[in-house]
């Protein structure tokens, strides 16, 4: 499995790479569902011109304290369409369903180079757009966590954790390592 782990910490942002070890392949189980129902939702849910299909799904906790999963899927069926990217949909869901808070982020979809700040990680990230938008949702904080993973359509759902391709941030790890304003 190849990963990156971003801590956060800004003189360390591009956090330990390598080989994934026992224990990081232990960090990434307990999300392997979250992950799955991600990549579910980029085929099932996500609409693309160029089959550039993306997913998003989030654990989210209810006011009664009960948690709840909600996923949503990238629209940009032609080329001159608004794009509207799969978190966007999910974060709709869940706050119209009264969700006070997320607990984890899990996006799938094809690697690329950031639209907004030109960087690169090894998996999609959430796009400028939405890292901003983040950074004000009442329901995500610095710590929230966003675990990315590669994904294309025509790839299987499973996520085979000793070849998959995964990365985990908190969100302050994220905004460090494209160098969005804090
Ligand atoms: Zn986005």
């Amino acid at each position: 499995m190849r990963f990156i782990l971003y801590d956060g910490d800004t003189s360390n942002s591009r956090g330990r790479t390598g080989v994934a070890s026992p224990d990081m392949i232990q960090l990434i189980r307990p999300h392997v569902p979250l992950i799955e129902m991600a990549r579910k939702a980029a085929r099932e849910r996500g609409q693309h011109y160029n089959q550039f299909l993306v997913g998003a799904a989030g654990t989210f906790e209810m006011p009664d304290g009960s948690r709840q999963q909600f996923v949503g899927g990238n629209y940009k069926p032609t080329p001159g369409t608004q794009k509207k990217c799969a978190e966007h949909f999910m974060f709709e869901k869940a706050k119209a369903a009264g969700a006070v808070r997320v607990v984890v982020i899990a996006v799938a979809g094809p690697q690329k180079q950031d639209d907004e700040s030109g960087v690169e990680g090894l998996t999609l990230h959430p796009c400028g757009v939405c890292r901003a938008l983040m950074r004000q949702n009442r329901m995500v904080d610095d710590n929230t966590l966003i675990v990315t993973v590669q994904f294309s359509n025509g790839e299987p759902i499973a996520v085979e954790l000793p070849t998959a391709t995964v990365e985990v941030h908190s969100l302050r790890g994220l905004l460090a390592f494209h160098h969005d304003p804090t």
